[in-house]
């Protein structure tokens, strides 16, 4: 689905992107895992148009993405900086992506129902965000990202604001969803359980570039290089 080669970035004079390839594949859950500065969080900014490359390129479906504005890339998002618009109701922040893509009224209201319905927040579609739950608001920009099935969902560190409890409450839930949905997701993450726990396929990214690219099973058990066999084995 998503094809990216020889993605370089650089901030002053520090390279924080040092070529980086990678295909993700229809459908598949692709989780961005490595250390506080390891560049995940650029590559995905990259990726959703917030950030420009200084070179590479980056095609989706097959289209060029690079020269298009984050909403032209029509990419579902959830990042901490990007929260719930505060006035508007629950309802009306996942129904937000449907009204920018003229849905009509019904199929729209059908629509909102349904994803409150599989984040188990039916009963809150006329709350305001500051009267939810941190866990709550989770699920509400979960349900605003998928509304419209993205091609592809880009997520940020979703849970890092959630206690233990609501944090596998919330895997589980990430899970059923993207079973359901079928949707193809790169997420990104410092917490070796999480990403053990959610992905088809891991990223372990040191200084810009990827230490090891496969399933949790093949990291863990035949990892490539010492720095992804310590970072796997503080996961137990
Ligand atoms: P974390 O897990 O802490 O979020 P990360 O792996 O997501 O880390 P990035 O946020 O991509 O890492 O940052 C990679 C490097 O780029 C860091 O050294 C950071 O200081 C630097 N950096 C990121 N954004 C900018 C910016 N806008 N200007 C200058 N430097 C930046």
């Amino acid at each position: 689905a998503l094809h990216v080669r020889s993605i370089r970035k650089s901030f002053a004079n520090q390279e924080v992107l040092r070529g980086i390839d990678l295909d993700v594949h229809e459908g598949e859950f692709l989780t961005l895992l490595g250390p506080s500065g390891s560049g995940k969080t650029t590559l995905l900014r990259i990726i959703a148009g917030f950030e420009s490359h200084d070179s590479g390129e980056m095609r989706l479906q097959g289209n060029d993405i690079s020269r298009l504005s984050p909403a032209q890339r029509d990419l579902g998002m959830v990042f901490q900086q990007y929260a719930l618009f505060p006035h508007m109701t629950v309802a009306d922040n996942v129904a937000y992506g449907l009204k920018m893509r003229r849905w009509d009224s019904a199929k729209l209201r059908a629509r909102v129902e349904q994803m409150l319905e599989m984040v188990g927040l039916p009963h809150l579609a006329d709350r305001k965000p500051r009267q939810l739950s941190g866990g709550q608001q989770q699920r509400v920009a979960l349900a605003r990202a998928l509304a419209y099935e993205p091609k592809l969902l880009l997520m940020d560190e979703p849970l890092g604001a959630l206690d233990k409890n609501l944090r596998l409450q919330m895997e589980e839930e990430l899970r059923r969803v993207h079973r359901q949905l079928g949707t193809t997701v790169i997420y990104v993450t410092h917490d070796q359980e999480e990403a053990l726990a959610l992905s088809d396929r891991i990223a372990v990214m040191q200084e810009g570039r990827f230490a090891g690219l496969d399933t949790p099973t093949a990291l863990y058990q035949r990892p490539p290089s010492t720095f992804v066999a310590r970072f796997f084995s503080n996961a137990n």
